[in-house]
């Protein structure tokens, strides 16, 4: 099969184009062809030598993916659906803010985490995505955008559409390792996208082993979903926590920080009634954190999905939560909700998956755990 040119980041296209007997600067001029100007067509690569072209059209292609719906919400937001085989769809958002424009990107098709309040956990694993179909989904909303706005090419005095990256759509990137990162590259390269590493955010269920090698390998922003103040909720909201619990996991956004381009983490907190919103584990949330880390928190109200079995925390509750967190000095955020409209917000992103019966069983019976936490029979009356 011929080689997908988007799977490559620059030092990867330098590679295969050694391979093909061509200089380094050739896979430069190539690279910004694909990633500043959108053009798949080697034909359409004008700079290019003849020569160069046809051994290209031999070998590689640019595989971008199959456009199967867009939905486009009331606030502007657009959900595209994109078919990558065998069933699969996956998720990808754009969501416009006056300024700027933030990009959610998909990992995996479904995930193996199996978080309970996440649509994409009840679903489960189906597969990870190639380096190529990550960045193929910036690759088509800037392009798309770009030409829908009349925006000019990328290049020299770019204006670009998307100026934000986060890896909050469907799956755990960080147990797609090795596709992740060259994604990644391609996004920061001033030849890609020219992003800064603050405005690409990796967002993790708590992988410790990968967090510290992303410090190593490609330190941008992270964020770590965090959901409970205490080990024994977050084993069954976040089930990786039994592996990695949230001693180990602080530990390693400690260690992050040496690298980071940003002076904190951000941790995720999606709100649940009855199950992790109470003032007292707001106050234990501050007792976790407050002494420990630099942190800023982002309270999501939950989006509910029929088979999760879960609420949505008031307005006052989580407004309440907040002001435990704020009072004590931790940076406290709430989330506003995007395309609720279009089922595009956190954890709606859906996608095909081929058996889901397994995934389901083992859903009920945390179900049932979940019901007997403390914080459960504290849930005020709504
Ligand atoms: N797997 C990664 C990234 C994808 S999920 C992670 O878990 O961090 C992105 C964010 O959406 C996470 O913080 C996740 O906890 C949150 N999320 C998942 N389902 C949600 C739901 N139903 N409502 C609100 N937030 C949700
Ligand atoms: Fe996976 Fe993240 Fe959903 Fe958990 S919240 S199931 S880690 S996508």
């Amino acid at each position: 099969m011929a080689v997908n040119l988007l799977d490559f980041d620059i030092d990867g296209l330098t590679a295969f184009c050694a391979t093909l007997g061509e200089k380094p600067f050739r896979a430069v001029q190539l690279f910004r062809w694909l990633h500043q100007r959108g053009v798949a067509d080697f034909d359409a690569m004008s700079d290019l030598a003849k020569s160069l072209r046809s051994k290209l059209a031999g070998t590689a292609e640019v595989r971008g993916l199959t456009l199967l719906s867009e939905h486009v919400s009331e606030d502007g937001t657009i959900k595209w659906l994109f078919d990558v085989g065998q069933g699969n769809a996956i998720e990808t958002v754009y969501i416009p803010e006056t300024d700027r424009g933030t990009l959610c990107v998909s990992s995996q098709a479904g995930c193996a985490v199996g978080c309970r309040f996440c649509s994409t956990g009840h679903q489960g694993f189906s597969r990870n995505l190639s380096s190529g179909e990550i960045i193929a989904q910036l690759w088509f909303a800037e392009h798309r955008l770009r030409g829908q706005k009349g925006h000019p090419a990328m290049g020299s005095g770019h204006e670009r559409v998307i100026d934000n990256v986060v890896m909050m759509g469907m799956g755990e990137p960080l147990q797609n390792y090795s596709a992740l990162v060259p994604a990644l590259r391609v996004m920061l390269s001033d030849h890609g996208y020219g992003l800064s590493r603050r405005r690409v955010t990796v967002s993790t269920s708590g992988v410790v082993p990968m967090i510290d090698r992303l410090r190593e390998d490609c330190p941008v922003a992270l964020a770590v979903s965090l959901h409970a103040p205490d080990d024994a909720l977050r084993d069954n909201l976040v089930p990786l926590n039994r592996k990695y619990p949230i001693d180990e996991l602080l530990q390693a956004c400690q260690r992050y920080l040496d690298k980071a381009p940003r002076d904190f983490i951000t941790f995720e907190y999606c709100m649940l009634e009855g199950v992790n919103d109470s003032p007292e584990q707001a106050q234990a949330l501050v007792a976790l954190l407050r002494e420990r880390i630099r942190c800023k928190i982002n309270l999501i109200p939950f989006n509910p999905f029929a088979a999760s079995g879960l609420k949505r925390s008031t307005r006052e509750r989580v407004q309440a939560f907040a002001r435990v967190l704020q009072d004590a000095g931790l940076v406290t955020t709430v989330r506003k909700t995007r395309g609720g409209d279009i089922d595009a917000a956190c954890g709606q992103l859906a996608g095909e998956v081929q058996d889901r019966t397994q995934v389901q069983a083992r859903m009920s019976k945390l179900r049932k755990v979940i019901a007997i936490q403390p914080a459960a029979r504290t849930a005020a009356p709504s």
